[in-house]
């Protein structure tokens, strides 16, 4: 299976290049053309362990390597990391149940990705035969700055640089968006004048526009469905929906990832805070970035463009000029609106929602009060959509 550029066909890349390459030449994001496959009988990986579904539906999302290889990279990656190689509980709360993606090293669930990229890219760097020091540029709002880090220390051949936001520890001057979008054209401005040629350096991303940083987070999909199954809350084939509190559309897009790999999914619940630009989106049809940019208690959401929708842009148009031209617009003019049919498509998927800080706040008492469970500010923002 090859990927290719969100914005041209013609832009190619193996699963391994991709990975190495973060961002395409172009500025898109690599995607599958289709899903045909990597579909697979789910129920073939409900009584795996974790490290055991990890190896199976990595390597079917990044097919240059085997199973084998995979099942290696998986071992290093996550044994001892976390609190249980279980790695992400599924806990009820009330009729409901909460997915816990915080037992890794640095409490982030971008733990779950940020513990494989590493491997997969030296990895990949491997089986390209490349010799160059990988450079990785990435961008943080709050969470991915530290699990990336985490992540790349001690990784031979690997380096890393952490854009954060002013206000942060050390600053950008500017918010998540500008960070990101600083990233994206130091990409576009080294492969365009091949800044880096013969320098022994490449770069790379830690971020979710990396397929190497979303694959990895499909898994907790199937994790939540089996434990769902094994609990006896549901029967397999059952459908569940998902809540997810979304900044970067990375998360959610790694569920939609799953439902169309076979996995039965419901609904995809897109929760943001604040800076609700997709709640806007999925109920309207029209991206406006052209908005207050409010600094919220739950800063991983912080963003008003969401990268990882032009993936899904992609996959449900198939139509890469219009993808394209959507892009140009949101940079040119700040907005875009995606055709009528595009917009019933997404919506036949998705159902978004949004709550401000106040009712974050009431959102954590009122679980804790009914429940005696402690959410975090982001699983509240979920919760509460
Ligand atoms: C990163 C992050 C999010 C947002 O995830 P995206 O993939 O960017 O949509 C939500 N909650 C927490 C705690 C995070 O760290």
């Amino acid at each position: 299976m090859k990927y290719q550029s969100t914005r041209d066909k013609n832009l190619k890349a193996s699963s391994a290049q991709a990975i190495l390459n973060g961002l395409a030449p172009d500025g898109g994001l690599y995607t599958m053309s289709s899903f045909d496959e990597v579909k697979f009988d789910y129920t073939t990986v409900l009584n795996m362990d974790t490290m055991s579904m990890s190896t199976k539906i990595l390597s079917k999302l990044l097919p240059d390597f085997s199973e084998a290889e995979m099942a290696k990279l998986v071992h290093d990656g996550y044994t001892g990391r976390f609190e249980t190689d279980h790695l992400t509980p599924t806990v009820p709360v009330g009729e409901d149940f909460i997915l816990e993606l915080f037992r890794g090293p640095t409490s982030a669930f971008k733990d779950v990705a940020l513990s494989m990229l590493p491997r997969l890219m030296t990895a990949s760097k491997e089986k390209l035969g490349v010799d160059d020091e990988i450079m990785i540029l990435t961008a943080t709002s709050g969470d991915t700055g530290k699990a990336a880090m985490e992540g790349f220390c001690d990784v031979p051949g690997t380096k890393i640089i952490v854009f954060y936001p002013h206000g942060g520890v050390s600053a950008v001057r500017g918010n998540f968006d500008d960070a990101q979008t600083g990233v994206k054209k130091i990409f576009s401005a080294v492969s365009k004048d091949q800044l880096l040629e013969g320098k022994g350096v490449r770069l790379s991303s830690a971020n979710s526009i990396n397929i190497g940083r979303l694959a990895p987070q499909v898994v907790y999909y199937y994790r939540a469905y089996a434990d769902l199954v094994q609990a006896g809350r549901i029967q397999p084939g059952e459908k569940v929906d998902y809540v997810v509190p979304t900044g970067n559309f990375g998360d959610i897009l790694a569920g939609y990832f799953a439902k169309e790999m076979g996995l039965p999914v419901g609904k995809l619940v897109c929760a943001s805070n604040a800076n609700n630009v997709l709640t806007d989106f999925i109920r309207t049809g029209r991206y406006d970035k052209k908005r207050p940019f409010y600094l919220t208690s739950s800063p991983s959401m912080d963003i008003l463009v969401s990268s990882n929708l032009e993936r899904l842009l992609f996959l449900l148009s198939g139509d890469e000029q219009l993808v394209a031209k959507l892009m140009r617009q949101l940079t040119e003019d700040g907005a875009y609106e995606v055709p009528e049919e595009l917009k019933e498509k997404i919506q036949s998927l998705f159902w978004a929602g949004c709550c401000g800080d106040d009712e974050t706040k009431q959102t954590i008492g009122r679980v804790w009060q009914e429940h005696h469970y402690l959410c975090d500010t982001h699983t509240a923002v979920a919760w509460n959509v």
